[in-house]
Protein backbone atom coordinates (compact mmCIF):
# COMPACT_ATOMS: atom_id res chain seq x y z
CA UNK A 1 0.00 0.00 0.00
CA UNK A 2 1.84 3.48 -0.70
CA UNK A 3 2.15 5.82 1.88
CA UNK A 4 -0.12 8.34 3.01
CA UNK A 5 1.38 11.51 1.98
CA UNK A 6 2.59 13.68 5.07
CA UNK A 7 0.36 16.51 6.36
CA UNK A 8 1.80 19.67 7.30
CA UNK A 9 1.24 18.38 11.42
CA UNK A 10 3.11 15.60 10.84
CA UNK A 11 6.32 17.65 9.65
CA UNK A 12 6.42 19.78 12.58
CA UNK A 13 7.28 18.86 15.90
CA UNK A 14 4.43 18.81 18.31
CA UNK A 15 5.74 21.79 20.48
CA UNK A 16 5.93 24.30 17.25
CA UNK A 17 2.18 23.21 16.20
CA UNK A 18 1.13 24.39 19.85
CA UNK A 19 3.08 27.63 19.11
CA UNK A 20 0.57 28.41 16.08
CA UNK A 21 -2.12 28.65 18.22
CA UNK A 22 -4.68 26.07 16.79
CA UNK A 23 -5.57 24.33 20.33
CA UNK A 24 -6.94 26.85 23.02
CA UNK A 25 -5.58 25.80 26.33
CA UNK A 26 -7.51 25.79 29.17
CA UNK A 27 -6.53 28.53 32.13
CA UNK A 28 -2.93 28.88 30.53
CA UNK A 29 -1.55 32.70 29.69
CA UNK A 30 -1.70 32.88 26.03
CA UNK A 31 2.13 33.59 26.26
CA UNK A 32 3.03 30.35 27.93
CA UNK A 33 2.19 28.44 24.45
CA UNK A 34 1.27 30.99 21.29
CA UNK A 35 4.29 32.59 19.97
CA UNK A 36 8.13 32.05 19.66
CA UNK A 37 8.97 30.01 22.92
CA UNK A 38 6.12 27.64 24.03
CA UNK A 39 6.80 26.70 27.36
CA UNK A 40 4.20 23.89 27.71
CA UNK A 41 4.91 20.43 27.15
CA UNK A 42 3.31 17.70 24.64
CA UNK A 43 2.10 15.12 26.62
CA UNK A 44 2.95 12.01 24.60
CA UNK A 45 2.34 8.77 27.19
CA UNK A 46 2.36 7.55 30.42
CA UNK A 47 3.18 4.64 32.46
CA UNK A 48 2.27 4.33 36.31
CA UNK A 49 2.82 7.44 38.37
CA UNK A 50 4.72 8.88 35.22
CA UNK A 51 3.97 10.31 31.90
CA UNK A 52 6.25 11.36 29.18
CA UNK A 53 6.55 14.77 26.99
CA UNK A 54 7.08 14.47 23.05
CA UNK A 55 10.31 15.10 23.19
CA UNK A 56 10.73 11.88 25.61
CA UNK A 57 11.49 13.52 28.87
CA UNK A 58 10.57 11.55 31.79
CA UNK A 59 7.69 13.50 34.79
CA UNK A 60 6.55 12.24 38.04
CA UNK A 61 3.04 13.32 37.58
CA UNK A 62 2.85 15.08 41.27
CA UNK A 63 -0.41 16.39 40.24
CA UNK A 64 -2.31 13.12 39.02
CA UNK A 65 -2.99 14.81 36.09
CA UNK A 66 -5.38 16.94 37.34
CA UNK A 67 -6.38 15.62 41.11
CA UNK A 68 -7.57 12.10 39.27
CA UNK A 69 -5.16 9.97 37.67
CA UNK A 70 -5.69 7.75 40.74
CA UNK A 71 -4.31 4.46 40.09
CA UNK A 72 -2.09 5.77 37.19
CA UNK A 73 -1.05 5.48 33.68
CA UNK A 74 -0.90 2.52 31.47
CA UNK A 75 -3.55 0.49 33.48
CA UNK A 76 -4.84 -2.35 30.61
CA UNK A 77 -7.99 -3.66 32.74
CA UNK A 78 -9.59 -0.44 31.99
CA UNK A 79 -8.48 -0.36 28.62
CA UNK A 80 -9.89 -3.71 27.98
CA UNK A 81 -13.40 -2.82 30.00
CA UNK A 82 -13.82 0.41 27.46
CA UNK A 83 -12.99 -1.81 24.58
CA UNK A 84 -15.67 -4.15 25.53
CA UNK A 85 -18.41 -1.91 26.45
CA UNK A 86 -17.11 -0.35 22.95
CA UNK A 87 -17.87 -3.49 21.06
CA UNK A 88 -21.04 -4.82 22.83
CA UNK A 89 -23.37 -1.18 23.62
CA UNK A 90 -21.06 1.61 22.83
CA UNK A 91 -23.46 4.22 23.60
CA UNK A 92 -26.79 4.95 24.67
CA UNK A 93 -28.71 7.12 27.26
CA UNK A 94 -29.29 7.56 30.53
CA UNK A 95 -32.63 9.63 29.45
CA UNK A 96 -35.36 7.80 29.38
CA UNK A 97 -33.10 4.71 28.98
CA UNK A 98 -31.06 2.36 31.19
CA UNK A 99 -28.23 0.71 30.29
CA UNK A 100 -26.47 -2.27 31.97
CA UNK A 101 -22.93 -0.31 33.18
CA UNK A 102 -24.90 2.53 34.36
CA UNK A 103 -27.23 0.43 36.75
CA UNK A 104 -24.02 -2.21 38.12
CA UNK A 105 -22.57 1.45 38.77
CA UNK A 106 -24.92 3.00 40.77
CA UNK A 107 -25.51 -0.02 42.43
CA UNK A 108 -21.81 -0.64 43.33
CA UNK A 109 -21.11 3.19 44.63
CA UNK A 110 -24.30 2.77 46.83
CA UNK A 111 -22.82 0.14 48.58
CA UNK A 112 -19.50 2.46 49.03
CA UNK A 113 -21.18 5.88 50.12
CA UNK A 114 -21.86 6.98 53.31
CA UNK A 115 -25.56 5.99 55.17
CA UNK A 116 -28.14 6.31 52.93
CA UNK A 117 -26.65 8.69 49.53
CA UNK A 118 -28.09 6.15 47.48
CA UNK A 119 -29.22 7.48 44.13
CA UNK A 120 -26.81 8.25 41.73
CA UNK A 121 -27.37 10.52 38.79
CA UNK A 122 -24.28 10.40 35.84
CA UNK A 123 -23.02 13.34 33.88
CA UNK A 124 -19.53 14.33 32.37
CA UNK A 125 -17.68 16.49 35.03
CA UNK A 126 -17.50 18.15 38.25
CA UNK A 127 -19.16 21.29 37.15
CA UNK A 128 -21.81 19.42 35.79
CA UNK A 129 -22.15 17.58 39.08
CA UNK A 130 -22.70 20.56 40.94
CA UNK A 131 -24.76 22.00 38.43
CA UNK A 132 -27.27 19.10 38.98
CA UNK A 133 -26.95 19.21 43.03
CA UNK A 134 -27.71 23.21 42.73
CA UNK A 135 -31.07 22.14 40.44
CA UNK A 136 -31.82 19.19 42.32
CA UNK A 137 -31.53 21.22 45.23
CA UNK A 138 -34.03 23.89 44.28
CA UNK A 139 -36.08 21.27 43.03
CA UNK A 140 -36.44 18.98 45.94
CA UNK A 141 -37.09 22.46 48.14
CA UNK A 142 -40.24 23.93 45.43
CA UNK A 143 -41.71 20.21 45.44
CA UNK A 144 -41.94 20.59 49.27
CA UNK A 145 -43.39 23.96 48.92
CA UNK A 146 -40.79 25.87 49.88
CA UNK A 147 -39.02 28.70 47.61
CA UNK A 148 -35.28 28.52 48.53
CA UNK A 149 -32.90 29.20 45.52
CA UNK A 150 -29.56 30.99 47.56
CA UNK A 151 -26.61 29.05 48.09
CA UNK A 152 -23.27 28.91 50.27
CA UNK A 153 -20.04 28.22 49.54
CA UNK A 154 -16.70 28.90 50.73
CA UNK A 155 -14.06 32.05 49.85
CA UNK A 156 -11.53 31.00 47.44
CA UNK A 157 -13.21 26.95 47.20
CA UNK A 158 -13.25 25.91 43.66
CA UNK A 159 -16.45 24.47 42.27
CA UNK A 160 -16.32 24.68 38.55
CA UNK A 161 -16.63 27.34 35.93
CA UNK A 162 -19.89 26.71 34.51
CA UNK A 163 -22.47 29.58 35.36
CA UNK A 164 -24.40 28.21 38.55
CA UNK A 165 -20.89 26.45 39.56
CA UNK A 166 -19.29 29.70 39.15
CA UNK A 167 -22.00 31.08 41.50
CA UNK A 168 -20.28 28.56 44.12
CA UNK A 169 -16.89 29.56 43.19
CA UNK A 170 -15.34 31.56 45.81
CA UNK A 171 -12.45 32.88 43.49
CA UNK A 172 -12.85 36.48 42.93
CA UNK A 173 -10.24 36.67 40.01
CA UNK A 174 -12.55 33.74 38.12
CA UNK A 175 -15.76 35.20 39.16
CA UNK A 176 -14.87 38.80 38.03
CA UNK A 177 -14.77 38.80 33.75
CA UNK A 178 -18.20 37.44 33.78
CA UNK A 179 -20.41 39.38 36.37
CA UNK A 180 -23.16 39.20 36.71
CA UNK A 181 -23.00 36.15 37.87
CA UNK A 182 -27.00 34.08 38.69
CA UNK A 183 -28.15 35.88 42.04
CA UNK A 184 -28.14 34.21 45.54
CA UNK A 185 -24.79 33.12 45.57
CA UNK A 186 -22.85 33.92 49.49
CA UNK A 187 -19.50 32.69 50.90
CA UNK A 188 -18.75 31.92 54.14
CA UNK A 189 -15.20 32.00 55.69
CA UNK A 190 -13.00 28.49 54.96
CA UNK A 191 -10.92 26.88 57.25
CA UNK A 192 -7.54 28.46 56.59
CA UNK A 193 -6.24 27.98 60.13
CA UNK A 194 -2.65 29.19 59.33
CA UNK A 195 -4.21 32.69 58.22
CA UNK A 196 -7.88 32.96 59.79
CA UNK A 197 -9.30 36.02 59.26
CA UNK A 198 -12.59 35.61 61.79
CA UNK A 199 -11.37 35.14 65.16
CA UNK A 200 -8.83 36.03 67.31
CA UNK A 201 -8.20 32.56 69.32
CA UNK A 202 -7.73 30.82 66.21
CA UNK A 203 -5.36 28.72 66.15
CA UNK A 204 -6.70 26.54 67.74
CA UNK A 205 -9.90 26.92 65.69
CA UNK A 206 -12.90 27.98 67.62
CA UNK A 207 -15.75 27.39 64.68
CA UNK A 208 -16.11 30.72 64.30
CA UNK A 209 -15.65 29.85 60.40
CA UNK A 210 -18.29 27.01 60.62
CA UNK A 211 -20.45 29.89 62.66
CA UNK A 212 -19.89 32.49 59.96
CA UNK A 213 -22.62 30.11 57.41
CA UNK A 214 -25.02 30.73 59.90
CA UNK A 215 -24.67 35.21 59.66
CA UNK A 216 -25.16 34.63 56.44
CA UNK A 217 -28.33 32.28 56.26
CA UNK A 218 -29.64 35.14 58.95
CA UNK A 219 -28.91 37.71 56.83
CA UNK A 220 -30.11 36.20 53.75
CA UNK A 221 -33.30 34.99 54.89
CA UNK A 222 -33.21 31.11 56.40
CA UNK A 223 -36.30 30.16 54.08
CA UNK A 224 -34.35 31.09 51.36
CA UNK A 225 -31.18 28.83 51.44
CA UNK A 226 -31.49 25.44 49.15
CA UNK A 227 -28.06 23.90 50.10
CA UNK A 228 -24.57 24.45 51.68
CA UNK A 229 -21.65 23.79 49.63
CA UNK A 230 -18.14 22.81 51.34
CA UNK A 231 -15.37 20.26 50.05
CA UNK A 232 -14.38 17.92 53.04
CA UNK A 233 -10.79 19.45 52.49
CA UNK A 234 -10.72 22.63 50.13
CA UNK A 235 -8.44 22.63 47.52
CA UNK A 236 -7.74 26.30 46.42
CA UNK A 237 -6.00 28.21 49.05
CA UNK A 238 -4.12 25.25 49.40
CA UNK A 239 -5.52 21.94 51.22
CA UNK A 240 -7.45 24.04 54.14
CA UNK A 241 -8.29 20.35 56.22
CA UNK A 242 -11.73 21.09 58.45
CA UNK A 243 -11.03 21.35 62.21
CA UNK A 244 -12.23 19.26 64.77
CA UNK A 245 -15.96 19.57 65.08
CA UNK A 246 -16.60 21.61 61.98
CA UNK A 247 -18.52 18.97 59.51
CA UNK A 248 -20.84 18.49 62.53
CA UNK A 249 -21.24 22.14 63.76
CA UNK A 250 -22.27 22.85 59.52
CA UNK A 251 -24.59 19.75 59.88
CA UNK A 252 -25.96 21.18 62.60
CA UNK A 253 -26.87 24.36 60.94
CA UNK A 254 -27.90 23.09 58.00
CA UNK A 255 -30.62 20.87 60.04
CA UNK A 256 -31.56 23.90 62.25
CA UNK A 257 -32.60 25.78 58.96
CA UNK A 258 -33.54 22.87 57.06
CA UNK A 259 -31.12 23.90 54.11
CA UNK A 260 -28.99 20.76 52.41
CA UNK A 261 -25.22 20.01 52.90
CA UNK A 262 -23.71 19.04 49.58
CA UNK A 263 -20.04 17.41 49.78
CA UNK A 264 -18.30 18.56 46.32
CA UNK A 265 -16.03 15.81 46.52
CA UNK A 266 -14.78 16.16 42.98
CA UNK A 267 -11.65 16.05 44.47
CA UNK A 268 -11.58 13.91 47.67
CA UNK A 269 -13.87 11.08 46.82
CA UNK A 270 -12.11 7.52 45.34
CA UNK A 271 -9.36 7.58 47.64
CA UNK A 272 -7.30 10.90 47.55
CA UNK A 273 -7.88 11.37 51.26
CA UNK A 274 -7.71 7.46 51.86
CA UNK A 275 -11.42 6.74 51.67
CA UNK A 276 -14.42 6.13 49.41
CA UNK A 277 -15.49 9.89 50.36
CA UNK A 278 -14.10 12.35 52.35
CA UNK A 279 -17.37 12.49 54.24
CA UNK A 280 -16.51 9.14 55.62
CA UNK A 281 -12.96 10.04 56.26
CA UNK A 282 -14.27 12.60 58.69
CA UNK A 283 -17.56 11.06 59.94
CA UNK A 284 -20.53 13.12 58.65
CA UNK A 285 -23.80 12.86 56.81
CA UNK A 286 -24.23 15.38 53.93
CA UNK A 287 -27.26 15.21 51.76
CA UNK A 288 -25.72 15.07 48.63
CA UNK A 289 -22.12 14.21 47.33
CA UNK A 290 -20.90 15.85 44.30
CA UNK A 291 -17.16 13.92 42.09
CA UNK A 292 -15.94 13.47 38.98
CA UNK A 293 -12.55 12.87 38.14
CA UNK A 294 -10.96 9.64 40.68
CA UNK A 295 -14.19 7.96 39.31
CA UNK A 296 -12.92 6.56 36.44
CA UNK A 297 -8.92 7.31 37.61
CA UNK A 298 -9.28 9.78 34.44
CA UNK A 299 -9.79 7.22 31.50
CA UNK A 300 -13.27 8.49 31.02
CA UNK A 301 -14.60 11.50 31.22
CA UNK A 302 -17.33 10.95 34.53
CA UNK A 303 -19.26 12.70 37.22
CA UNK A 304 -21.98 12.56 39.53
CA UNK A 305 -24.31 13.40 42.43
CA UNK A 306 -25.21 10.98 44.62
CA UNK A 307 -27.90 11.88 46.79
CA UNK A 308 -29.54 10.38 50.02
CA UNK A 309 -33.57 8.61 49.99
CA UNK A 310 -35.44 11.59 51.57
CA UNK A 311 -34.46 13.83 48.52
CA UNK A 312 -35.07 10.95 46.17
CA UNK A 313 -38.65 10.74 47.67
CA UNK A 314 -39.96 13.72 47.18
CA UNK A 315 -38.98 13.61 43.53
CA UNK A 316 -40.53 10.25 43.04
CA UNK A 317 -43.35 11.71 44.64
CA UNK A 318 -46.31 10.91 42.18
CA UNK A 319 -46.14 9.18 38.90
CA UNK A 320 -45.77 12.46 36.41
CA UNK A 321 -42.93 13.55 39.02
CA UNK A 322 -39.48 13.57 37.44
CA UNK A 323 -35.91 15.43 37.80
CA UNK A 324 -36.52 18.06 35.34
CA UNK A 325 -32.82 17.94 34.04
CA UNK A 326 -30.56 15.57 31.95
CA UNK A 327 -27.72 15.38 28.97
CA UNK A 328 -26.97 13.45 26.19
CA UNK A 329 -23.65 11.90 27.36
CA UNK A 330 -24.77 11.75 31.52
CA UNK A 331 -23.30 8.15 32.32
CA UNK A 332 -22.22 6.87 28.82
CA UNK A 333 -21.94 3.60 29.11
CA UNK A 334 -17.99 3.54 27.99
CA UNK A 335 -17.26 5.56 31.36
CA UNK A 336 -19.53 3.17 33.15
CA UNK A 337 -17.91 0.61 32.69
CA UNK A 338 -14.32 1.80 33.16
CA UNK A 339 -15.55 3.63 36.65
CA UNK A 340 -16.57 -0.40 37.35
CA UNK A 341 -12.87 -1.89 36.24
CA UNK A 342 -11.63 1.34 38.45
CA UNK A 343 -13.28 0.36 41.62
CA UNK A 344 -12.06 -3.61 41.29
CA UNK A 345 -8.69 -2.61 40.84
CA UNK A 346 -9.14 -0.40 43.74
CA UNK A 347 -10.41 -2.83 45.62
CA UNK A 348 -7.98 -5.83 44.46
CA UNK A 349 -4.72 -3.94 44.92
CA UNK A 350 -6.00 -1.89 48.28
CA UNK A 351 -5.12 1.37 46.51
CA UNK A 352 -7.13 2.90 49.63
CA UNK A 353 -5.29 0.86 52.22
CA UNK A 354 -1.32 2.66 49.93
CA UNK A 355 -2.69 5.65 51.39
CA UNK A 356 -3.76 5.60 54.48
CA UNK A 357 -0.61 3.81 54.99
CA UNK A 358 1.83 6.15 53.44
CA UNK A 359 -0.45 9.37 53.11
CA UNK A 360 1.00 10.16 57.28
CA UNK A 361 4.85 9.41 55.99
CA UNK A 362 4.10 11.32 53.12
CA UNK A 363 3.47 14.29 55.80
CA UNK A 364 6.39 13.74 57.56
CA UNK A 365 8.36 14.08 55.04
CA UNK A 366 6.69 17.25 54.08
CA UNK A 367 7.43 18.30 57.39
CA UNK A 368 10.82 17.59 57.65
CA UNK A 369 11.01 19.78 54.43
CA UNK A 370 9.39 22.58 56.82
CA UNK A 371 12.19 22.24 59.51
CA UNK A 372 14.68 22.56 56.52
CA UNK A 373 13.53 25.46 54.89
CA UNK A 374 12.18 28.72 56.29
CA UNK A 375 10.46 29.16 52.97
CA UNK A 376 7.85 27.40 53.88
CA UNK A 377 5.52 28.64 55.90
CA UNK A 378 2.74 25.77 56.07
CA UNK A 379 2.64 22.26 55.45
CA UNK A 380 -0.86 21.17 55.08
CA UNK A 381 -3.36 18.07 53.96
CA UNK A 382 -3.91 14.55 54.64
CA UNK A 383 -3.87 11.28 52.43
CA UNK A 384 -1.92 11.80 49.08
CA UNK A 385 -3.62 15.41 49.12
CA UNK A 386 -1.07 17.70 50.46
CA UNK A 387 0.40 21.90 49.94
CA UNK A 388 3.19 23.81 51.25
CA UNK A 389 2.74 27.49 51.82
CA UNK A 390 5.58 29.51 50.85
CA UNK A 391 6.43 32.86 52.69
CA UNK A 392 8.86 35.39 52.75
CA UNK A 393 8.82 35.64 56.85
CA UNK A 394 8.26 32.40 58.28
CA UNK A 395 8.14 33.85 61.79
CA UNK A 396 6.05 36.77 61.38
CA UNK A 397 3.70 35.09 58.69
CA UNK A 398 4.72 37.58 55.78
CA UNK A 399 3.78 36.51 52.19
CA UNK A 400 5.41 37.50 48.91
CA UNK A 401 4.17 40.63 47.23
CA UNK A 402 2.48 40.35 44.01
CA UNK A 403 5.42 40.60 41.94
CA UNK A 404 7.40 38.57 44.17
CA UNK A 405 5.14 36.16 43.39
CA UNK A 406 5.31 36.40 40.11
CA UNK A 407 9.12 36.65 40.17
CA UNK A 408 9.02 33.00 42.57
CA UNK A 409 6.42 30.54 41.13
CA UNK A 410 6.47 31.71 37.40
CA UNK A 411 9.61 33.18 37.10
CA UNK A 412 11.50 30.61 38.35
CA UNK A 413 9.33 27.60 40.42
CA UNK A 414 6.80 26.16 37.72
CA UNK A 415 9.83 25.76 35.11
CA UNK A 416 12.29 24.50 37.59
CA UNK A 417 9.92 21.53 38.90
CA UNK A 418 9.20 20.71 35.46
CA UNK A 419 13.34 20.77 34.35
CA UNK A 420 13.81 18.36 36.84
CA UNK A 421 11.13 16.31 36.09
CA UNK A 422 8.22 17.07 38.32
CA UNK A 423 4.87 17.71 37.71
CA UNK A 424 2.59 19.22 40.41
CA UNK A 425 1.42 22.75 40.64
CA UNK A 426 2.49 26.13 41.74
CA UNK A 427 -0.60 28.31 42.52
CA UNK A 428 -1.04 31.75 43.52
CA UNK A 429 -4.88 32.18 43.86
CA UNK A 430 -4.91 32.96 47.63
CA UNK A 431 -1.00 33.05 48.66
CA UNK A 432 1.77 31.10 46.90
CA UNK A 433 1.22 27.17 47.38
CA UNK A 434 3.10 24.43 46.25
CA UNK A 435 0.02 21.87 45.48
CA UNK A 436 0.91 17.80 45.75
CA UNK A 437 -1.69 15.00 44.44
CA UNK A 438 0.58 12.10 43.39
CA UNK A 439 -1.09 8.85 42.32
CA UNK A 440 -2.91 6.92 44.53
CA UNK A 441 -0.34 3.69 43.68
CA UNK A 442 2.64 5.78 44.50
CA UNK A 443 5.30 4.46 46.36
CA UNK A 444 7.06 5.36 49.45
CA UNK A 445 10.34 5.21 47.16
CA UNK A 446 8.46 7.49 44.92
CA UNK A 447 6.70 9.91 47.05
CA UNK A 448 10.76 10.39 48.36
CA UNK A 449 11.40 11.25 44.44
CA UNK A 450 9.08 13.98 45.07
CA UNK A 451 10.50 14.89 48.49
CA UNK A 452 13.77 15.24 46.74
CA UNK A 453 13.16 17.12 43.91
CA UNK A 454 11.34 19.88 46.25
CA UNK A 455 14.53 19.55 48.67
CA UNK A 456 16.87 20.87 45.48
CA UNK A 457 14.17 23.45 44.42
CA UNK A 458 13.26 25.00 47.63
CA UNK A 459 17.08 25.62 48.26
CA UNK A 460 17.32 27.35 45.11
CA UNK A 461 13.97 29.54 45.36
CA UNK A 462 15.42 30.63 48.72
CA UNK A 463 18.42 32.12 47.48
CA UNK A 464 17.16 33.21 44.29
CA UNK A 465 14.64 35.23 46.17
CA UNK A 466 17.37 36.40 48.36
CA UNK A 467 19.03 38.19 45.05
N1 LIG B 1 -15.61 20.95 42.29
C1 LIG B 1 -14.37 20.83 42.76
C2 LIG B 1 -14.16 20.70 44.23
C3 LIG B 1 -13.26 20.81 41.90
O1 LIG B 1 -12.03 20.70 42.38
C4 LIG B 1 -13.51 20.90 40.50
C5 LIG B 1 -12.39 20.85 39.55
O2 LIG B 1 -11.24 20.80 39.90
C6 LIG B 1 -14.83 21.03 40.06
C7 LIG B 1 -15.85 21.06 40.96
C8 LIG B 1 -15.10 21.15 38.58
O3 LIG B 1 -14.78 19.96 37.94
P1 LIG B 1 -14.55 19.92 36.33
O4 LIG B 1 -13.23 20.57 36.07
O5 LIG B 1 -14.55 18.46 36.02
O6 LIG B 1 -15.69 20.64 35.72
Amino acid sequence: MPEAPQTESDTMTANAQLADGNLWLHFTRTSDWIGDTPSIPVLDRGEGCYVWDSDGKRYFDGLSALFCAQIGYGRQELVDAATKQMQQLPFATNWSWAHQPAVDLAGKLAERFPGDLDHFFFVNSGSEAVESAMKLAIQYHRMRGEDRWKFISRNYAYHGTTFGALGLTGLPGLRKMFEPLRPGHFHAANTNEYRCKISQACPPCDLTCARSFEQIIQAEGPDQIAAIFVEPVQNAGGCFTPPEGYMEEVRAICDKYGILMVSDEVICAFGRLGYWTGAEKYGYQPDMITFAKGVTSAYQPLGGVAFRRHIGDVLAEDTTSMYLHGSTWGGHPVAAAVALANIEVFESEHILENVRENGDWFGEQLHGLYDKHEIIGDVRGTGYFWALELVKDRDNKVGFDDEETERLLRGFLSNRLMELGLICRADDRDEPVIQLSPPLIATQEELGEVIAVLDQVLTEAAKKMED
